[in-house]
């Protein structure tokens, strides 16, 4: 018979199913293994960010302590030399003048000291989460090293089979039409990855629902794009299949 179009359409589309199969059959090997790497590597800069804002919060506290502890000090200089200064006024007015700036400066130094504590506080709680947030990244630090080389040695071992399988695929696709590849990658999604099928004992090779046999005689002449009628798949005669891998 004399090759149609139809039948280097359907050859194309059979064999780039087959490729993609090999490929998707490859990412299920590899399991979860891939995400779970992920999920790790996003763990660990998690708690390296958290350690950073902790480390960050640590030190402004420190210097709003600093400069407390500084002004207390001038505060309390200040507190001294009003007290010097009232025995010495002649006037109870001068006096008087005098014990409220000292009560003033009391009443902000207490309320500096104060806000110190709390400054301690907040310093003490980050250092404890910086403890408990280092142990933690020790230990996903090492499971993330540990997985991503498990990764690295699965990766390598399909390598090679993969970089053909990708090779095989470019060149496939440079001959398909743009429709037939959309509505093929369209079918692929929606349907688990199979989106070309053979025909097997006069049923769909997808969904297993029988093909009608006026149908099965069409796609024998491969006159045209044969769907499914139940799950939508292009089915295809077992003779594209013999020879699309020829292709
Ligand atoms: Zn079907």
């Amino acid at each position: 018979m004399k090759e149609t179009l139809v039948e280097n359409r359907l050859k194309h589309l059979y064999a780039l199913q087959h490729v993609d199969s090999q490929l998707q059959e490859i990412q299920e090997l590899k399991g979860d293994l891939p995400n779970i790497v992920a999920n790790l590597e996003a763990n660990v800069d998690e708690l390296k960010t958290k350690i950073k804002e902790l480390n960050n919060t640590i030190k402004k506290a420190k210097t709003d302590r600093d400069s407390a502890d500084g002004e207390i000090i001038e505060l309390q200089g200040k507190i001294e030399k009003y007290k010097g200064q009232q025995l010495q006024v002649k006037s109870n007015k001068q006096y008087d003048a005098l014990t409220r700036e000292i009560d003033a400066a009391e009443q902000r130094s207490s309320k500096l000291e104060k806000e110190m504590e709390t400054l301690e506080g907040k310093m003490q709680l980050a250092k404890a989460d910086i403890e408990t947030f280092t142990v933690q990244l020790e230990e996903a630090t090492a499971e993330f090293g540990e997985r991503q080389k498990e990764l690295k040695e699965v990766n390598k071992e399909h390598e090679k089979e993969e970089r053909k399988l990708h090779h095989e695929r470019e060149k496939l696709i440079v001959r398909i039409d743009k429709p037939d590849l959309e509505r093929y990658e369209r079918i692929r999604k929606a349907k688990g990855g199979l989106a070309v099928v053979p025909v097997k004992r006069g049923a769909c090779g997808g969904c297993f629902n029988r093909v009608p046999p006026q149908r099965i005689l069409e796609l024998r002449q491969n006159s045209g794009l044969y769907q499914c009628e139940h799950c939508g798949r292009v089915v295809v005669s077992d003779q594209i299949v013999e020879t699309s891998m020829a292709v």
